[in-house]
């Protein structure tokens, strides 16, 4: 045992002095880096921290809770902005559109494809430009952290709505326009994104054939964080009329997608009246609001027919055949609605023209149910109805869709994923019939579901009721992640707002 010690003994003070040297070695290295590395940050930091940073700033950031990294994109964005500026260069300035909404593929794929690029400064610059902010964007990783706020048609005249007979429900579930102005800018100031279901996840062909909701990758500048807008019940209800809302979308003579509006002595102006068109105006002004040419989504019932255009056959069609007689039926066929409507079919071309122009602008389109029931508690016969009646009256005009938004937002299932499967027989029929995406009501700030075949998702009503909810309980958090309730309320609001 000793003599084993001992060999192994000789070989550890060997082994302790090579250390020695090594260690003094490694110091006197690690000494000389140190020193190169404080000259070289002496050098860089030196003349840009001491002369230009007030200390104000130097303060603020040292209390502030913000990481290092988030300082640095900070510093660093304003100036990469700054090199997206429209020189009348025909294809620059096309494609840094397409850059302003973060799709820098599609800004470079866009200059690649134009003859003679490569000799062009212009375009070289550019794309060198949209690959630096590319490499600047972060991946989102947080799907179940994604918010959707919702709106109803927009309050124009506010006096009108708050004074006429459906004004308690105008004044809880509406939001005036001067409101959604403000929760729109107040949102794009705290670097919400608007973005389509569709480019948060999809359902995809797999290799064994099946198909599959799968998330879809989105990559923003860091900081910025991905929002979904709806608005339910597009089809400016009869009722509605002379209550200070607009009345219908129509295309312009340009081709343009406008509102009417019939003002107080009849006359009609067309403009932007509403949450389509004026998010519109928004985003030609602010298009870094838009996710890669995201917009919002539309949702509409049948029973009144579509975007201000009486459509039903079923109440605006003498003599529809899938009429149903009732007592009941045919008191709302004559108080209720103005039938019939003898300008049908033309008002169905129209409609027809109109969804289309919408969609071009990137809106989706959903179903909000055909007669507005509470899907949730019906029975299934019934269910089927307006399911399929949706199909057969709405459809047709607004275009295939896969999305839904439940109407009253009553869920056809409870909270649980597995409440999305073959025992639900609502559920079943719905994606028979071709839906993927289910909206529900929810105040969380998120509520996101991606199942293997489905897409949930709460949404929080932006109206009455919820802001004035926000002023009743500033420790609660309603809308406080995006906007000041109180700086958003309307004082032409009778209050307590009902609901609350
Ligand atoms: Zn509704």
């Amino acid at each position: 045992m000793g003599k084993i010690r001992g060999y192994d003994g000789g070989r550890r003070r060997r082994k302790a002095r090579q250390r020695k040297i090594l260690l003094a070695f490694v110091s006197v290295l690690f000494a000389a880096v140190l020193a190169l590395l404080g000259v070289i940050l002496w050098k860089v930091l030196q003349p840009v921290t001491v002369p230009t940073v007030p200390q104000e700033l130097v303060d603020q950031y040292l209390s502030s809770q913000t990481t290092e990294a988030d300082i640095t994109w900070e510093m660093t964005e304003a100036p990469e902005y700054t090199q997206l500026v429209d020189t009348g260069h025909p294809t620059v300035d096309a494609a840094n559109k397409l850059a302003r909404m973060y799709d820098y593929d599609g800004a470079i794929a866009m200059i690649s494809s134009t003859e003679g690029y490569q000799n062009d400064e212009a375009c070289l610059a550019a794309i060198e430009a949209y690959e630096e902010l590319k490499s600047q964007c972060v991946k989102w990783e947080r799907y179940d952290q994604i918010t959707h706020v919702f709106f109803h048609t927009l309050i124009v005249d506010e006096e009108l709505a708050f004074t006429s007979e459906k004004r308690d429900d105008y004044n809880q579930v509406m939001t005036t326009v001067e409101e959604f102005n403000k929760i729109m800018q107040s949102m794009y100031e705290r670097d919400y994104v608007l973005i389509s279901l569709h480019k948060i996840a999809k359902m995809e062909v797999q290799p064994d054939g099946t198909e599959k909701m799968v998330r879809q990758e989105i990559w923003l500048p860091k900081g910025k964080k991905p929002f979904v807008l709806s608005v339910d019940d597009v089809c400016y209800y009869e009722y509605m009329n002379g209550h200070g809302f607009a009345t219908k979308l129509l295309l312009d003579e340009n081709g343009k997608v406008v509102n009417e509006y019939v003002n107080r002595d009849g006359s009609v102006s067309y403009g932007s009246y509403d949450v389509l068109t004026i998010l519109e105006d928004f985003l030609t002004v602010h298009p870094d609001f838009s996710y890669q040419g995201s917009k919002g989504i539309l949702a509409f019932t049948g029973y009144d027919g579509v975007l201000g255009y009486r459509t039903s056959d079923f109440w605006y069609t003498d003599g529809c055949p899938y009429y149903i007689s009732t007592p009941e039926n045919d008191y709302e066929k004559a108080n209720y609605h103005t039938s019939p409507n003898l300008n049908i079919e033309q008002d169905k071309q129209t409609a027809r023209a109109v969804a289309q122009a919408i969609r071009d602008l990137g809106w989706e389109m959903a179903s909000h149910s055909w007669g507005h029931p509470n899907l949730k508690t019906m029975s299934y016969e019934r269910f089927v109805w307006d399911t399929d009646m949706w199909e057969r009256e709405v459809e047709p005009i607004i275009g295939e869709t896969d999305i839904i938004l439940y109407p009253k937002g009553a869920d056809v299932g409870e909270w649980m994923a597995s409440e999305y499967g073959a025992q639900n027989a609502k559920y079943m029929k719905l994606k028979e019939v071709g839906f993927d995406y289910f909206c529900n009501v929810d105040g969380s700030q998120y509520w996101v579901q991606i199942g293997d075949q489905f897409f949930r998702q709460g949404r929080r009503n932006l109206d009455g009721q919820m802001i004035y909810k926000q002023i009743l309980n500033p420790d609660r958090m309603w809308v406080t992640d995006l906007f000041d309730a109180q700086s958003v309320f309307s004082e032409n609001r009778p209050t307590p707002v009902p609901g609350t």
